[in-house]
């Protein structure tokens, strides 16, 4: 009796082992989605082949079933840029959208998010006091995990432009757009954003980045040539804010990013937004980071930057085309600055 529980129990045990380690697909992260959230999914419900994969990542949809503009939103392209994780984190969980629609992925390379980042690795996290307690986000890595993809080719070769470059932007996101549906995961990713932008009919596209401290990109607007002018209105509406942005068109010849290859190849307005990371200054020394309470370069300020960047965006759509997205939520610069992101998260 005591022996058959004993095997029993053993069997069962090994069973349990089995699934948990055959357990796959993308890591999930803390995203507390608020009232104007009307809808959840995933990014393989625009390309099946990334379901059950470390590339599928969750989409969260703000629909306010009134008429307006369809804004499509990522942050965490690249894992490490915070910034953008944490806009596009405080608007599914603070924003409610009144016309219009807006879609939000904020881990848009789930597999970076789940590696270590090659040039700071010991930061692995980072952490925010908010009102239900600390909240823990991973500091993830630039590129796709080179455990969930094939090994890097001596060169990559861009689609379908065929632009050539080193062997580990094949795990690139942002030089991988507008996608393979047959390639590598990363490549598959950036095709599920291309059909996600197509298929919800997108206005509107915005890619939040972050760059090193004295990068050129640190705050910069990138646009599409197509929709430069509104770049241009939404920069100057952000000088009499006190926001100092700067503004320049995609590159002709470097091709894969998102700006770049979807105002190319689909019907949306392409823009990036840059914020100034500390962790991405190579001059700075690993101990003196601090990517959150940086004294000149704060989370809580790149976020209000990203923000306020994507409102000026907005705002220029409304002037120029009538496009009016309508949301109520979102705190101003000012607010942000002063209150700090962890006011704002739930
Ligand atoms: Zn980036």
């Amino acid at each position: 009796m005591r022996k058959q529980s004993i095997f029993v129990t053993v069997v069962l045990l090994v069973l349990l082992l089995a699934t948990v380690s055959s357990a796959q697909g993308p890591v999930l992260h803390d995203v507390r989605h608020g009232y104007g959230v009307t809808g959840i999914g995933w990014l393989s419900d625009y390309h099946a082949d990334l379901k059950g994969t470390p590339g599928d990542s969750r989409v969260y949809y703000l629909d306010s079933g009134n008429p307006g503009p369809t804004v499509v939103i990522l942050g965490g392209t690249h894992s490490n840029e915070i910034a953008g994780v944490s806009a596009a984190t405080l608007i599914i969980e603070r924003a409610v959208v009144e016309a219009g629609r807006v879609v939000v992925i904020p881990w848009a390379n789930s597999s970076g998010a789940a590696s270590i980042d090659e040039r700071r690795p010991h930061l692995r996290t980072w952490s925010l006091e908010t009102e239900s307690g600390i909240r823990t986000f991973p500091y993830g890595d630039r590129r796709t995990n080179a455990d969930h993809q094939e090994p890097d080719p001596e060169s990559y070769l861009h689609y379908p432009s065929l632009y050539e470059l080193p062997g580990n932007e094949a795990r690139n996101l942002n030089r991988a757009h507008p996608g393979k549906a047959d390639g590598t995961l990363t490549q598959q990713m950036a095709y599920a954003y291309y059909r996600l932008i197509i298929e919800e009919e997108a206005n509107i596209a915005i890619d939040m980045h972050e760059a090193g401290v004295g990068s050129r990109l640190a705050n910069m607007l990138i646009a599409n040539p197509k929709n430069l002018d509104f770049a241009v209105m939404a920069i100057v509406e952000l000088e009499m804010q006190g926001v100092i942005m700067n503004v320049e068109p995609s590159s002709e010849a470097f091709r894969g990013l998102s700006h770049r290859e979807w105002g190319d190849h689909t019907q949306a307005a392409a823009y990036l937004i840059e914020t100034p990371n500390p962790g991405q200054t190579p001059e700075i020394a690993d101990a003196d980071v601090d990517i959150v309470t940086d004294p000149v370069n704060p989370l809580s300020k790149r976020v209000a930057t990203q923000l306020a960047t994507i409102q000026a965006v907005l705002d220029a759509h409304d002037m120029f085309l009538g496009e009016s997205l309508k949301w109520t939520g979102i705190p101003s610069y000012t607010e942000l600055v002063e209150n700090g992101l962890g006011a704002y998260l739930r």
